[in-house]
Formats: C-alpha cells, structure tokens, sequence
C-alpha cells in the first residue's frame, strides 16, 4: 500500500498554512519487519517535519522582531546567512535573516540585527544538548555520537564533545563565587537555625586518569559522595591542582542537600594529604575521620606479610599475626595510644627478626609506613566499634564504590584514554551529575521549558 504523510502548520494569527507532503511511502506486508515505520523511515520522517516545523517556528520568530523595538519602524532586511540548528531529530539548515540598524538608532555601533542569535545562540536545541551531554557522560564521545545518531542525523564525536565541554563550562559559571565554607556565620545565626536532620556523611578519594601531554604519567582526581539521612546522594568530582577553589565545590554540594551551619558532618577519607585539606574548615560541626576501610586493608598487607613469615618460621609468624590482631582490636575500640604501643612491640620484634623469608625488607618498610600513619592520624581515629553498633558509617568502602563507577569505567585507564586536565575535569561535572540524577535539573534550570518536556501541547484528535 501507499502511505503519504502530509504536513500544515497555521500560523497564530490561523490562517492555515500550504498542506505539504513530507514523505510518501510504499509498504508491503510479507513479513514483520515491514510493519509500520522502519528507523530509517521514522529518522527522514522526523527529520523532514523538523525542518519544516522548525523553518516555520524561527521564520515567526525573526518576523516578531523585523520592527525596532524604539519606534516600531520596520527595519529593511539584509539578507541572510545560512546556519545549522542541530535538533533532537537531526541538523536543521536555516537561513538566518539580518535586519539593517533602524535609522533611529544611529551611531550605537550595531550595524545589522539577527533575532535567531537571541534565540538560539549556539545553534543546539536543549533537549538535544542534555542527550548528547548525559550519554556522553556515561559512555564515550564516539559511542554516545554513534547511538545518537540512531536518531539524529548528523551527530559526530566531535560535536558532541564540544557541546559536552561547553556545558561543563555553564556548569562552572554556576558555582557560586565566594562561599567556601559554613564558618563565615555567626554563632548566634547558627543557634537561630532549626534542627537538622540528621548527620551528613562524605567520603572523599583519589583517583587515577593517564595523561595527554605527558603520556607516561597520570595525573590525579578527586572523587567524593555526600549522603545524608534524608535526601538522595550526591557526587563530586574534580582533577586536583587544576581546580583552584575546590571547597567552594564541595560546599556548594553540600547546600544543595540541605546542610545547614549546625549540621553534624563526617568525612571519611584515607588520611591523604589533599582530600584531608579540604575538609578542613568547611564547618564548625565537621570531624574528620579516618577511614576503617583504609586501615583494615594496610593491616590486611601486614597480614599477609606475617604469613610469609610463617612459612619460615611459624612461631614467629604466628606472634606477628597475632600481634596485628591486637592492633586491629584496640583500634576498632578508639583505644589508639593501646594500639600505638603494640604497633611499636610489632616494629621491634621485626625488626630484630631473623629470617630466611625474602619479603623481610618489604615488611619492615610496611610496617614502618604504618606506624606512620597512624601517628599522623591520631586525632582522626574514633571508637569505630561504637559507631558501627550505633548503626552510623565508618567505611568509605562506598568511596571505592564511587572512584571506580564515577572514574574507571568513563576515563578508562586500562584501555589507555589519555586525559588533558581541562578536559576530565570538564567531564567529571557533567559525569558525576549524571550518575546522581542532578543534570536534568541543571538543564531545567537553565532552560524551564524543558521541565515538563513540553508537555500539555499535544492537541489530542478526537477519534472519527
Ligand atoms: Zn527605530
């Protein structure tokens, strides 16, 4: 059978518009496949109605705004220049009308007027934007391009990638400027606050991505999850050293989950240096804690060690490990000078060991490096055994969780994707947002229509 779809757009003022013919089609019925559209049919389907729907709306547009808006007078046209609308359901080629400068406006400097630049400056529909941004975020840019266009014609990496940087970069502006912690109020505001519910829980880690310039080397990432009692979990991620006010990032976090100047905060970490930074100072009710699961696994190395030594010498072997047991024990019960002692019989005994065991030297070397640094965290060691019978978090484990799902499977080291910092740091923004479900309200943020889809537009045909 033949199928022609046929297309009318009337205009606001209703004159009906010229029925045009968008597509005609001959369908045969043989074998499943050709029932109704095929995806190649429903792509040139929406993408010739688009470009008609499109032609239209825009032509109407730029029409509204041919007058000057000081005295009414009809500016003369100039002509036109072609651009490329990318849509949803592919690009669109328009010609973008310029207008002259009225004579009223002499001597202001703006020689020609082109009203498309006001409404759809960088030449991307929103809905396409957030698309191309969320799949890119998940997947990599020539991937989420090639299952882009699936439905849009037109899609290539590098586009997608350009408009995936340039949202990251609106993503930016949005951080607010100045605020970077909880502190800056007064005590008495804080006492003005209500209760809040609950504590907020963040565990912050680093990562790993390869870099581009220096292709042998890798550069680092900080990823963190926030989770409060009451609200959905939040990520964050940036690349160290190329964000120069990441407090600000983790505050601005923070407040859009509702944390209040007296709310109780935990952040868990591996003790580092950089993540332990930037906890410091974002607000007078926050502890810095650290991390059990860190502290299991070094201990679990030194495990591992003793049993080596076992193999030569099971005596000692055995004292060792049960030595690191102790130490384990008194640090689940905050008891950390207890712990420090044994760690100090520990580093003694091994010391003065004698074995044939080859790791001897690794051993000692690790068992100093723990010692270190649990004497560089004393002040962040808490009675882990309470906090866990009292059902609160002690284990950034889900931090773990959070570098390999917001950093390894879309920066993919092992497959060699090499990273400029501008680049992963732009990506993480619109990655970490993605995975937590807050893109889509930075879109509708920025464009409101989007909010309901549009929806409520559809003029429903009654049935004949
Ligand atoms: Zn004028």
């Amino acid at each position: 059978m033949r199928v022609k779809i046929l297309l009318q757009i009337t205009a606001d003022d209703g004159a009906p518009g010229k029925v045009e013919e968008v597509m005609s089609l001959d369908k045969s019925v043989e074998r499943a496949e050709d029932i109704g559209l095929s995806l190649a049919e429903g792509k040139a389907l929406l993408a010739a109605a688009q470009q008609r729907i499109v032609e239209a709306q825009t032509k109407s547009w730029a029409e509204g705004r041919r007058c000057c808006e000081a005295c009414g007078r009809r500016r003369r046209s100039k002509g036109n220049y072609p651009i490329v609308f990318h849509t949803l359901f592919g690009d669109v080629r328009l010609a973008s009308p310029r207008f002259r400068r009225c004579p009223c406006r002499e001597g202001n400097g703006i020689a020609t007027v082109s009203p498309l630049v006001e409404l759809i400056p960088d030449h991307v529909a929103p809905e396409r934007l957030y698309l191309e941004t969320r799949w890119a975020s998940l997947v990599p840019y020539a991937i989420a391009a090639e299952l882009l266009a699936e439905i849009a014609a037109g899609v290539n990496a590098t586009t997608v990638r350009r408009h995936v940087l340039h949202v990251a970069e609106r993503i930016e502006a949005d951080l607010p400027k100045d605020k970077c912690s909880f502190t800056e109020e007064g005590s008495q505001d804080r006492e003005a606050l209500p209760i809040p519910d609950g504590r907020i829980v963040v565990g912050l880690d680093g990562g790993y991505v390869r870099d581009w310039t220096e292709r042998k080397r890798n550069f680092e990432i900080i990823v963190g999850r926030s989770m409060p009692e009451d609200r959905p979990a939040r990520y964050l991620g940036f690349v160290h050293g190329f964000d120069r006010r990441p407090q600000r990032r983790l505050v601005d976090m923070l407040e859009s989950q509702g944390m209040q100047a007296n709310q109780d905060i935990t952040f868990l970490t591996d003790g580092g240096e950089e993540v332990r930074s930037l906890t410091e100072g974002i607000s007078p009710c926050s502890e810095h804690v650290l991390d059990w699961f860190h502290i299991t696994m070094r201990i679990t190395v030194l495990g591992q060690f003793a049993k080596g030594v076992a193999q030569y010498d099971e005596e000692t072997g055995g004292r060792l490990t049960k030595e690191l047991e102790r130490i384990k024990w008194k640090l689940w019960h905050g008891n950390t000078t207890g712990a420090q002692e044994v760690i100090e019989d520990f580093e003694d005994n091994l010391f003065g060991l004698e074995s044939d065991y080859p790791n001897l030297r690794k051993f000692v070397t690790a068992a100093r490096e723990f010692a270190a640094y649990v004497d560089s965290n004393t002040a962040s060691l808490i009675n882990y055994g309470e906090r866990y019978r009292s059902g609160e978090r002690i284990s950034s484990a889900f931090v773990e969780a959070t570098v390999n799902a917001v950093v390894s499977k879309r920066f993919a080291k092992k497959q060699q994707m090499q990273w400029t910092r501008r680049g992963a740091h732009f990506l993480l923004q619109t990655r970490t947002r993605a995975l937590d479900g807050t893109l889509r309200s930075a879109f509708e943020r920025w464009f409101p229509g989007l909010a309901n889809d549009n929806a409520g537009r559809v003029i429903q045909r009654e049935a004949a």
